[in-house]
C-alpha cells in the first residue's frame, strides 16, 4: 500500500454539504421576493445555472457574466424585473452562512489531523469559503488553504496544483492524494497534476467520463481502508 503523507481536500459536498446550502440560500432569496422556493423552481434554477456555467466552460462567456445574470435570467421566468447582480450579491451572503458538514467529515479531519499534511484545493470565492470552513470548525485543521480565485488558476488546471505543490515545503509528488466528489475538477486535476485519487462517490453515480480515480468511496470513513497508518494508531 502507497504511503501518503499530504492529502488535499476538495470542499465542496466533499467535506460541506454545498446542496444544503445552495438550497437554503434559494430558500432565503426567493422570500425576499416574497415568494417560497419549490422543486421545480429549484430545479429551474439549477438548470440555468448550469448552462451558463457550460458557456463560461467552453470560452462563450466570462465567469462574471455567469454570477451578474443567472438571477436576472432566472427571474425573468416570473415576470420579474430584478437587479442580477445585487441578487447575486445577496445569493453570496446567503451562501457564506451555509456550513452543514456532510456526515463523518469532522471525524475523519480530526483523525487525520495528526498524521497527515492537510489542504484544502477548492474551486470558488475565497471569502465565502474561508467563512464556511471557520463556521464549520475544520479550519484549524488544515495547514493552508487553497482557493482558485487566489491562484489565478482552477481545478483541474495541471497550473493550480503546480502553483499549490509550490507552496509547500518539501513537497514530494508521490506522496499526495486529492479527495473529491468531481471527477471533471478533482480527479482529472489529480491525474493531470499526477498524484492518486479518491473519487468520493455517495450517490453512487455511474462514472462514464473516462476519468478513473486511484480509489472510490462511498463514504468518507472508507478512507481508513486507504490509510494505513490511520488504522495502526485508532486500533
Ligand atoms: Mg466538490
Amino acid at each position: 500500500m502507497k504511503t501518503y503523507k499530504y492529502l488535499f481536500f476538495d470542499i465542496d459536498d466533499t467535506l460541506l454539504d454545498f446542496q444544503a446550502t445552495e438550497k437554503e440560500a434559494l430558500r432565503s432569496l426567493f422570500a425576499e421576493q416574497n415568494m417560497v422556493l419549490t422543486s421545480e423552481d429549484e430545479r429551474r434554477y439549477k438548470e440555468i445555472n448550469q448552462s451558463l456555467w457550460n458557456a463560461y466552460e467552453n470560452g462563450k462567456i466570462e465567469r462574471d457574466e455567469v454570477l451578474n445574470t443567472r438571477f436576472s435570467t432566472f427571474f425573468k421566468q416570473y415576470n420579474l424585473e430584478v437587479d442580477g447582480s445585487v441578487l447575486e450579491k445577496k445569493y453570496r451572503s446567503y451562501l457564506e452562512q451555509g456550513h452543514q458538514l456532510i456526515d463523518g467529515a469532522m471525524e475523519l479531519i480530526m483523525e487525520l489531523h495528526p498524521h497527515y499534511e492537510l489542504y484544502i484545493v477548492t474551486n470558488g470565492v475565497s471569502k465565502t469559503q474561508d467563512r464556511r470552513l471557520r463556521d464549520s470548525g475544520l479550519y484549524p485543521y488544515f495547514k493552508k488553504v487553497f482557493v482558485s480565485e487566489d491562484t489565478g488558476f482552477q481545478k483541474p488546471m495541471k497550473e493550480f496544483f503546480d502553483y499549490v505543490f509550490d507552496r509547500i515545503p518539501s513537497y514530494t509528488l508521490g506522496h499526495g492524494l486529492i479527495i473529491g466528489d468531481s471527477l471533471s475538477a478533482d480527479i482529472k486535476g489529480g491525474q493531470l497534476s499526477g498524484i492518486d485519487t479518491c473519487w468520493y462517490n455517495p450517490l453512487r453515480k455511474v462514472n462514464q467520463s473516462g476519468v478513473n480515480p486511484t480509489y472510490e468511496i462511498q463514504h468518507l470513513k472508507e478512507i481508513h481502508e486507504i490509510l494505513p497508518s490511520m488504522v495502526k494508531t485508532s486500533n
